[in-house]
């Protein structure tokens, strides 16, 4: 694939006329609240069925002008992406299999009917976004910049039909730990009334529709005490699908891992991919099924099932500690984060943040 040089000189850059002042910068990245606080710029391709992509540029970050017929915000036709970018210890930035982002990207944006964006054009704007503002970059502990690439139907047209018009932009926002006061055990409700995605519809797409409809189902899950919502497939309400924003995983007393299989109403995870391979390396066997629900309690139970985790870029790896529905309340082992779970955890944040050896050659330097 091209180099970073040349994919990134495809971009014009704009500086914008008002950076943030140094000071107020470095107290937005040392105390970060997520998705609050963007850096001074964004990057930015439009669209149109005439041209294609044109007019790829770095610009100041700033709201968006938008025609009250705009097409997205009548039929949602939107998608996104997440994924994050390091600093390592000698204060060079770096981020995480941005290649699998770029191509679950472009699965997105085929499912929603949206023009496909390379993925020279996916990694160049993030690389040219993040050297522009490579100074919001945060280098604490599990401190990140999360990338928030997307993109929107932009045409003002009433008319059911994709759009004509889109734009793609990428905005950026320091993060500090997910967990401040150490990775800590979540309980997870799961839902039997509610899907988040069904038989052929938008469920493997990163489209913000899905997150809409998981907006109920968690506040629901809310008021039975739990922090996150699980989805049980649609059609049987039987096997286990994945968290509003993380998939699962099951670790069993024989050391054998399970996750539910791509469904193709599971969106399937960077960080699931990536967990699966280092757990294969360790010499664990990693089963991709229907993992049905009452297995999985019957398994909690009897000590067969010893921990279950979620995974995803957010929070890398949450350890669950409680299932909990309608007709059920179990505690995992002893509630607490399970060893393998931690273990896991840590080898994967040791790639990430330059502490361990790329030996799966994971991470791009931006
Ligand atoms: N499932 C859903 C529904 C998600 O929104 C996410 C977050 N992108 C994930 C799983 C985990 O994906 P990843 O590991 O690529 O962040």
């Amino acid at each position: 694939s091209s180099s970073e040089e040349d994919l990134i000189a495809l971009f014009d850059v704009r500086p914008t006329d008002a950076p943030t002042p140094p000071a107020e910068r470095e107290a937005a990245i040392a105390a970060p609240k997520f998705g609050t606080v963007f850096t001074d710029h964004m990057a930015r391709i439009s669209w149109n069925s005439t041209d294609g992509w044109v007019d790829r540029r770095i610009e100041k970050y700033g709201p968006l002008l938008l025609d009250p017929a705009t097409a997205v915000l009548h039929y949602a036709q939107e998608i996104f992406e997440g994924m994050k970018a390091y600093r390592h210890a000698d204060g060079s930035v770096w981020t995480f299999r941005p290649e699998a982002n770029a191509a679950r990207f472009a699965r997105s944006a085929h499912r929603l009917a949206l023009p496909a964006l390379s993925v020279d054009d996916f990694v160049g704007s993030i690389t040219a976004l993040v050297r522009t503002d490579v100074d919001w970059v945060p280098s604490g502990e599990e401190a990140s910049l999360y990338l928030r690439p997307f993109m929107y139907a932009s045409e003002a047209f009433l008319g059911v039909r994709p759009s004509l018009e889109a734009e793609y932009l990428v905005i950026a926002s320091p993060v500090g730990p997910y967990f401040s006061g150490g990775v800590k055990p979540v309980s997870i409700w799961v839902d039997r009334e509610y899907s988040r995605a069904g038989a052929g519809g938008t469920g493997d797409a990163k489209c913000g529709g899905n997150y809409a409809s998981s907006l109920l189902p968690q506040v629901v899950a809310q008021q039975h005490g739990c922090e996150q919502v699980c989805f049980l497939d649609s059609g049987t309400r039987t096997f286990l699908e994945e968290l509003g924003g993380m998939n699962v995983f099951v670790v069993k007393a024989d050391g054998s891992v399970e996750t539910p299989e791509l469904s193709g109403s599971i969106l399937e995870g960077v960080t699931r991919s990536s967990i699966i391979r280092l757990l294969t390396d360790r010499g664990h066997d990693v089963v991709e099924r229907r993992i049905p629900l009452t297995e999985l309690l019957a398994g909690i139970r009897d000590g067969s099932v010893t921990e279950v985790f979620a995974c995803g870029t957010a929070a890398v790896i949450t350890p669950i500690g409680r299932l909990a529905g309608s007709d059920f309340d179990h505690t995992i082992g002893t509630g607490e984060a399970g060893s393998l779970t931690m273990t896991i955890r840590t080898e994967l944040t040791d790639i990430q943040t330059g502490r361990a050896a790329d030996r799966h050659g994971w991470l791009r330097r931006l």
